[in-house]
Order: structure tokens, then C-alpha cells, then sequence
């Protein structure tokens, strides 16, 4: 992971503020005292259990044990990793994030925000046009989207005049080079001068989901089809911005950006495979549609589907191209542990078409009663095999097990219950007694067993397993003296100074509680004061940050001494407190040394290592005698 400077973490840390943060994804939010509740969005919550403290800018929940600051807030609610989170704040605080110096080696190439930049520019520019060229208006207009639409997804027109884009840029002061590694323009191999990449099509600009426009689909007109087709010229249909830093075709989601609210509303998403299927599918109020590139839905896909809902219908075609697609995605819907459904429309219509014509009130409709994969897989098969016949049934249950067998377990225990939920459906309704389609499964793996999973994942499918998330340590299972000492070293970052010479990391028992206390002393000896905050910056396991929130938000209800004062004083000062630890720690040391003396002394031969035992004795009594007084 990137290091980042403190300097950027704690200047977005200081603008952006949890409450006005998490108010933005949970309408539940509401004043209670000091601190504010809502209803915990990382687990089925009924009352409100996720506490946000404005203070410390950081939330906790009392039930499922979520917890931390924004980062983690952000990380958790959006499912995105630390460095996507972190650039997400930064685009809401408006802050541009210091670039590390690269030590690498090689050219360096624009940034993201430099082709990020280009790339908006050059969104006005296929907008302005589309308003001058009637012919791409009629277009559209034909395939009936609305201007609104056009408009909102910010649709463009890039003209047939070679030089066009380039002389503009020229003139706006946008380098050649930049546009190239944009993917607006080309550099022929044979030699010559650029040219642009898309002339006479229509332009769709593709955003990520934080709505920045990485890269363009662009489909020619009919008319420009048609004049390079007379000219014996071939040309395709849709073209894309090729592969940049930006553009993963494999993973983006076109209307991602738009369709998350919605999304996130009804808990479903749809995901259809051309630009106009989605933006119809907008246009008739049905704004929870995603799109993929013009490439079927791949394994990379599912993060971004996860990100904006649990359950997703994936839309096919009624024609056979469309249903054979859909059985290709089997192998995917299996192996995932999103709630997938397949959507089928009527033969002959596509969904734009469909939108358009029938409503969003239909669509609904029909993505509500969407079968599961494994009811659609096992309908297919009874489409496609005579059920009637021995030899039939063979073959279905051959067909179905091949593609079990394929699945990309994305997600092991999910697809082990679907298995057996599989397996019994299957022998339901073929007819077949359980065993024999278990031993027919064993049969068809032994070809090629665990080539899939082991396979290493390739350069170009960074998808992989994820690692199931590490369990969250429990403050009860705790030390309890390790567990106040290090409480209070995040309570009172001066208490650090005075621990550090006093208390070495590896006298505590927990692990954990040994690498925040490490942290604290880090962040001391750097000159940094060892405040909750800062250490927020630079812990990055979720499992250490998660246990330091749970510790500075139970300190106040765990203070040992009796009853507070009032309201200001505090019950001690944490000189007291850590007095009283430091000596438990030492006496605990103490006797745990004596033990270990102990019985090395029983080991050690009289007759062979007298020197060894004569040391263990002299160090056991030295300690004994040592009695109460402390070390250092
Ligand atoms: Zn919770």
C-alpha cells in the first residue's frame, strides 16, 4: 500500500467531518446528547447501535463491533480498498493529494488527474458537437432518448473532419502527447501524424463511479457505416478508449455513478450489456442500471456490482445469442456470493426497446421474479435436453455438474451450500438418486481438477479471492492490565513519553495491545504526538484499527476507579493509573521469569551443567530478594 504523507491524511481528516460524512449514507442519523446514533448500516439493525462520536470523528458499533474514522467509514460502507477511500475523501474535502516521488524507473506518464483532466475537457467538446450536428441529434432522437437524457448522461458527437479534435486542443493548450495517452487520438504504426481515435460517431462518455470521465464508447453513425462500407472499408460498430492507467474496460460500469443511489434504495441492481439500454432504462425512471463495455460480465465486474448492491439482475436478450450468453455466465453467477438473477426479455426485444415501450412498472416486474441461476440453469436444462430419455438425462446432468464444476468460487462456503442445494434440485428433477450424480461429478473433475482455482490469477484479472477478513480481537478476551495501559496511552498522548522509557512493547501478552503501543512509541520518537488520530493515519490493519477505536470508546465506561467526581474531574491522573500498571506489569514479569527459572533449573543437570545451575540459582534468589523494588 502507498504511503501517503501524514500531512494529506490529516488535512482530509480535518475537513471532512464524520457526522456530515455518515449523514450522506444514513438517514437515520440523529442528535443523542453529545453524540449521534443511527441504525448500523454493516449489519441488520433494528435499533440504533452505531454511535458517532464528533469529538474523536470516529463510530462505533455496539452490536456488530464495526468501528473506526472516516477512512475506515468510507472503506466499509463503499467496499472499496484504503487508497480508493482515501481519494474518495479527497475529492469531497477538495483536497489534491501529494503525489509520492516515484523511485521507479521508466517514463513517467501523465497522472490520473492530467488525463482525467483532458478527458473533461474533451467532454464539453463532443458536447457543443452534438448541439451543432442535426444528423447525430436525429439519431438519438430515433432511438428515442430525450434531450434530458442527453444532457444527463453529458452525450457528445465526434465529427468525421480529420484534425478536429487535435487543432482544438492546439488552440486550448492541451498537448498532442496527453491525448494520445488519453486514447482521443492515435499515432498510426506506420509513421504520420496523429489522428483521432473516434470520427464520425457518436459519443458516450464513460464515468467511474465516482463520477470522473475516464475514458469514451463511441458508435458510428449509420450514414459513416455505410460511405466506409461502399468504400470497401471495414469499421466496428462500437469503439472504445483502448486500455489507459483509467480505463479498465473489464471492470468499469457505464451509469455506475448515476445508478448508485437507487441502487442502493431498492438493494438491486440491473446490468445490461449497450450504452442506450442504460441510459433508456434512466430515462424511464429505472435509474438502478449499470452497463457493462460491450463485453460480457466478467469476474472483475462483480466488485463494482457489490459496491452498489447485493442482489443484480443480469439482462438477457430473448433470442438464443442472448440466452446461450446467459448460460456462459453460469459459471460466474455460481462461484459468486452476490444474490445474481437472470433476467430474460421477450424474444426480439431488446431492453431499450423493452423500456421504452412497456415502462420501468414492466422491467420491475420482471427482475422481481427473475429466477436464481440454479432455477434458470435447471429450466434451460430442461429445455435443451429431453428429460424423457436415459440417455437425456445423462446429458443434462453432465451439462449442469461441467458447469458446477467451472464455477469461479469467489466465494468458497457460498458455493458449497449452492453446491449441495444444486445436487439436490438436480436429482429431483431429473430423477436421478444423489449418488450417482455425486459420483458422476467426481468422474467429470478428474480431467482437470483445481486448475482454475490454483491457476495463478493473470496480469490482466487482478480479481482474486478475497482473504476472509481477519476476526476482530474482543476486548473482553484481553489482558486486562495490557489492555489499561495501552488505553491510556491513547487516552493521554503525554502518558507515551513517560511509558516509553518505562515499558518495553514485548512485556505486553496481547500481541495487538504490543503493536499499538509500538505505534505510539513510533509516532513519539518521530516527534508526533501519539493522539488517537494520528494513529489513525498510519495504522493500516483493519483489525489493530478497529481494536484501537474499540479502546478509546470503551475507556470512558471501563475507568476502574469508583464513581467520577464530577463532571470536568478526572478520577486520577494517568500518572496514578500507570503507576499502579507499570508495578502490576513488573510483578507479573517478575513471576513469570521466577517460573520459567524454576524450571529450567529442574531441566539442568546437577552432574553435567553445574555452571548453568549455579547462574539459574544465583539469578532466582537475586529476584526473589529484589522483592518489591521495580526495575528502572
Ligand atoms: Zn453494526
Amino acid at each position: 500500500m502507498p504511503r501517503h504523507p501524514d500531512t494529506s491524511l490529516s488535512a482530509i481528516k480535518n475537513a471532512v467531518d464524520i457526522v456530515a460524512l455518515a449523514g450522506d449514507y444514513l438517514p437515520s442519523l440523529r442528535r443523542v446528547g453529545s453524540k449521534y446514533k443511527a441504525l448500523c448500516p454493516f449489519h441488520d439493525d433494528h435499533n440504533p447501535s452505531l454511535e458517532l462520536n464528533p469529538e474523536r470523528q470516529s463510530y462505533k458499533c455496539w452490536s456488530c463491533g464495526a468501528g473506526g474514522d472516516i477512512f475506515d467509514f468510507i472503506k466499509n460502507i463503499e467496499r472499496v480498498e484504503f487508497p480508493e477511500a482515501l481519494r474518495m475523501l479527497a475529492d469531497r474535502a477538495g483536497i489534491v493529494l501529494e503525489r509520492q516521488p516515484t523511485t521507479g524507473d521508466g517514463p513517467r506518464g501523465p497522472s490520473k488527474s492530467d488525463l482525467i483532466a483532458v478527458n473533461e475537457w474533451a467532454v464539453g467538446i463532443f458536447a457543443d458537437a452534438l448541439r451543432g450536428s442535426p444528423e447525430a441529434l436525429a439519431y438519438l432522437e430515433g432511438r428515442g432518448l430525450s434531450a434530458s437524457s442527453i444532457e444527463r448522461f453529458t452525450l457528445g458527437y465526434a465529427p468525421e473532419a480529420r484534425g478536429w479534435l487535435l487543432g482544438l486542443a492546439r488552440r486550448e493548450g492541451h498537448a498532442p502527447e496527453l491525448l494520445e495517452q488519453a486514447g482521443l487520438v492515435v499515432r498510426p504504426e506506420e509513421g504520420g501524424p496523429a489522428r483521432e481515435r473516434f470520427r464520425g460517431r457518436l459519443i458516450f462518455p464513460i464515468r467511474d463511479g465516482n463520477g470522473r470521465t475516464v475514458g469514451f464508447g463511441g458508435r458510428i453513425l449509420p450514414r459513416v457505416e455505410r460511405t466506409m462500407a461502399e468504400q470497401g472499408r471495414n469499421v466496428a460498430k462500437y469503439l472504445n478508449t483502448p486500455e489507459t492507467a483509467l480505463f479498465r474496460k473489464r471492470t468499469l460500469l457505464y451509469g455506475a455513478d448515476l445508478a448508485r443511489v437507487a441502487a442502493r434504495r431498492d438493494g438491486w441492481v440491473a446490468v445490461v450489456e449497450g450504452y442506450t439500454d442504460v441510459i433508456a432504462a434512466h430515462q424511464t425512471g429505472l435509474e438502478n442500471v449499470v452497463g457493462t463495455l460491450g463485453t460480457a460480465l466478467g469476474p472483475d465486474h462483480l466488485v463494482g456490482l457489490k459496491r452498489l448492491a447485493d442482489r443484480v439482475a443480469l439482462v438477457f436478450d430473448g433470442d438464443e445469442a442472448g440466452m446461450s450468453a446467459a448460460d456462459r455466465s453460469l459459471e460466474l453467477f455460481l462461484g459468486s456470493d452476490l444474490d445474481l438473477r437472470v433476467l430474460t426479455l421477450p424474444a426480439g426485444e431488446d431492453p431499450c426497446d423493452y423500456l421504452l415501450r412497456r415502462g420501468s412498472a414492466s422491467f420491475r416486474e420482471r427482475a422481481e421474479r427473475a429466477p436464481e441461476p440454479l432455477a434458470y440453469l435447471l429450466d434451460r436444462a430442461e429445455v435443451r435436453f429431453d428429460l424423457a430419455s436415459a440417455e437425456g438425462t445423462r446429458r443434462a446432468a453432465e451439462w449442469v455438474l461441467g458447469i458446477m464444476n467451472a464455477a469461479t468460487p469467489t466465494h468458497r462456503l457460498g458455493l458449497e451450500v449452492k453446491e449441495g442445494k444444486i445436487l439436490d434440485e438436480l436429482a429431483r428433477r431429473l430423477r436421478v438418486p444423489i449418488e450417482s450424480l455425486t459420483r458422476m461429478r467426481r468422474t467429470l473433475q478428474k480431467p482437470a481438477p483445481r486448475v482454475r482455482a490454483s491457476a495463478a490469477p493473470s496480469a490482466n484479472a487482478p480479481f482474486e479471492t478475497p482473504a476472509p477478513a481477519p476476526a476482530p480481537v474482543r476486548l473482553g478476551d484481553l489482558d486486562r492490565s495490557d489492555r489499561e495501559l495501552v488505553q491510556v496511552a491513547l487516552e493521554e498522548p503525554e502518558a507515551v513519553e513517560w511509558l516509553s522509557t518505562r515499558v518495553s512493547p514485548s512485556s505486553l501478552h496481547e500481541g495487538p495491545l504490543r503493536s499499538l503501543l509500538e505505534a505510539c512509541y513510533d509516532l513519539h520518537a518521530e516527534g508526533v504526538p501519539a493522539t488517537y488520530d494520528r494513529l489513525m493515519l498510519r495504522l493500516e490493519d483493519p483489525v489493530l484499527r478497529s481494536l484501537a477505536t474499540d479502546l478509546v470508546a470503551t475507556t470512558a465506561l471501563s475507568i476502574p476507579e469508583p464513581a467520577p467526581l464530577s463532571e470536568g474531574v478526572r478520577p486520577g491522573s494517568w500518572r496514578d493509573r500507570l503507576d499502579g500498571l507499570v508495578a502490576r506489569l513488573d510483578a507479573r514479569a517478575r513471576q513469570a521469569r521466577l517460573e520459567e527459572l524454576k524450571r529450567a533449573l529442574e531441566a539442568a543437570d546437577p552432574q553435567t551443567e553445574p555452571e548453568a545451575r549455579r547462574a539459574i540459582q544465583l539469578e532466582y534468589r537475586r529476584l526473589l530478594t529484589s522483592g518489591q523494588s521495580r526495575k528502572n
